[in-house]
């Protein structure tokens, strides 16, 4: 490993590729011959890349092949490697579930006492399964998963699910949500002091992205006497910037306000007297 260029091992092509290499351009960082090679050189930041099988990313960065790598949280649980889980970054959304044939009846977890169970996730079934004090059979396959019931291999099955869609359109029903998960970044745990560096440069540059992600810039127009009120109703605003207008008695209000929060006091806003209001994106917030 280069002391200088921290590596980074992403998923090669998948539901996580597209996340991962958009939060790294949001970051300034870009990659110059695209994910067909093994490893690619970033620009922007002393990143080297490598392209992975997400099911291979725990063991690399355990190894020390790569410092760090982006998946899913699902994927770093179930390889259960030495490594640590830095933080989430809001992409890749699913879950873990139980699902079983739509026509059997299911009265709760002790259903499942004597059933054959499909997955591609065996330590995380079993770890269910032994905390639920579950005497059930683990089929571990790779692969389609939900076919195993309507071929008679499976009773039930443990997968990812998202929409719920592939369920459906398989027969099956979820009866149990056992984790959720998100596509995280992990990094060996003993860094050598120079790649932590660089590793903390990227985190703060993830962490200015999230955050201008979360908030929103607002601008409104209203007259001196509703400004007090109107700032009260924003959110976590502590001291907005109030400028005159051309026009006598009125003010620009401009604050950056949390988008969630903000959606749930517009109308407010407006019978408080705040006209032309404006959001803008952030593109980055650096505090
Ligand atoms: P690979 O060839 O790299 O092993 P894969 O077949 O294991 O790919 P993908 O289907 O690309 O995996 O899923 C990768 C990860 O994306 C999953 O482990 C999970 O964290 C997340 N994921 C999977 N399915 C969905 C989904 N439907 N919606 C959102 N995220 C998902
Ligand atoms: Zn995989």
């Amino acid at each position: 490993m280069k002391e200088n260029t921290l590596t980074l091992a992403i998923q090669k092509s998948g539901r996580l590729s597209e996340g991962s290499l958009s939060l790294l351009k949001k970051c300034g960082i870009r990659i110059q011959n695209g994910t067909n090679h093994l490893k690619a050189k970033a620009r922007g930041f002393p990143l080297e890349l490598i392209f992975l099988r997400d099911d291979d990313i725990p063991q690399y960065v355990e190894d020390g092949v790569a410092a760090a790598g982006i998946l899913g949280l699902n994927e770093v649980l179930e390889k259960n490697k030495n490594v640590e889980v830095i933080r989430p970054l809001g992409f890749s959304r699913c879950r873990l579930s139980i699902a079983i044939a739509e026509k059997l009846s299911y009265q709760g977890r002790e259903s499942l006492n004597g059933k054959r169970i499909a997955t591609s996730y065996p330590f995380l079934l079993e770890e269910f399964l032994r905390k639920n004090q579950i005497d059930a059979e683990i089929h571990s396959i790779s692969g389609s998963v939900e076919v195993t019931p309507g071929l008679g291999l499976a009773d039930a099955i443990f997968e990812i699910v998202s929409s719920g869609s592939t369920l459906l359109s398989n027969g099956l029903k979820e009866v149990e949500r056992v984790m959720e998960s998100e596509a995280v970044i992990i990094a060996r745990p003993d860094l050598e002091p120079q790649q932590k560096k660089l590793l903390d440069q990227l985190l703060f540059r993830i962490t200015s992205v999230q955050r201008a992600e979360n908030n929103k810039y607002i601008l409104l127009n209203a007259p001196g006497d509703k400004i007090d009120a109107i700032t009260r109703l924003l959110p976590g605003v502590k001291s907005p910037t109030i400028m005159p207008l051309a026009i006598e008695g009125w003010f620009s209000l401009h604050s950056v306000v949390k988008e969630d929060d903000f959606w749930e006091v517009i109308d407010n806003l407006k019978d408080a007297g705040a006209e032309g209001i404006l959001v803008v994106p952030i593109e980055k917030m650096i505090t």
